[in-house]
């Protein structure tokens, strides 16, 4: 299947179960993620008229869209993987969203540099639901003081929460728990679901599925979405 085949496909699927869960189709969002795609398959989903993008790592992505960007003006791009605080200033210039706070220090440097750029990128929290070591993100029990200080004490534009199952584990009562979290602290943007399970993301209230194989093919190198620290 082609990219703008696939696409058109995954736009369907995503309609098709917001419909059946009494949402706007238009209530979610479609991040295609392009890490480690081969250049003809993005070029092929902005030929498409795709315009939102994920990225997991803020040099390739650089390389990647440098050249693109000025092509398409009403591009966005997200960086939905870790970010270390030396490559914050290259991230703010290159991103419309960081989908990954998930330290007090890596906040406190996003400010900063919000302030230095005279930019403010809309950000997301990314939770550790399922509390794996290797992978990024806050714990629960940690949640609310990383909420507390990114909105009162840093005024950074927050706006939800983002999570990445563990592979070996149902996702549902992933989702069902970031949902509430997000909830609780009353933020609207819910960044869950991939290409294996975005329709059970959407069931549980996703706002924005984040979807890479489904849409591009498999990736080249094999990279799994936990790989990316
Ligand atoms: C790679 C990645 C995805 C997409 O994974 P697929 O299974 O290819 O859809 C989503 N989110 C994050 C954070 C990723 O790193």
């Amino acid at each position: 299947m082609s990219v703008s085949e696939s696409l058109s496909q995954i736009t369907d699927r995503i309609a098709s179960v917001a419909k059946s869960a009494d949402r706007e189709p238009s209530s979610v969002e479609l991040v295609a993620v392009s890490k480690v795609q081969p250049s003809e398959r993005i070029e092929a989903a902005l030929a498409a008229g795709h315009r939102l993008f994920g990225e997991n790592r803020v040099q390739e992505a650089e390389t990647r869209w440098k050249s693109l960007r000025p092509r398409f003006a009403d591009l966005r791009l997200h960086l939905i993987g870790p970010l270390q605080t030396n490559k914050v200033r290259p991230a703010v210039a290159l991103f419309d969203c960081i989908e990954s706070v998930d330290r007090p220090k890596l906040a406190r440097a996003l400010a900063r540099e919000f302030e230095a750029a005279n930019k403010r990128l809309p950000c997301l929290i990314q939770v550790n639901t399922g509390e794996e070591p290797q992978k990024a993100g806050v714990l629960v029990q940690d949640l609310d003081d990383l909420v507390g200080l990114c909105k009162d004490e840093l005024g950074l534009p927050l706006d939800g929460l983002m999570c990445i199952p563990p592979i070996e584990e149902a996702p549902a009562p992933h989702f069902a728990l970031l949902a509430d979290l997000a909830h609780r602290h009353g933020l609207p943007t819910l960044s869950m679901g991939m290409s294996g399970d975005f329709e059970t993301a959407i069931r549980h209230g996703a706002t924005r599925v984040r979807v890479g194989s489904a849409v591009f093919g498999p990736r080249p190198n094999g990279e799994k979405p936990s790989s990316a620290a």
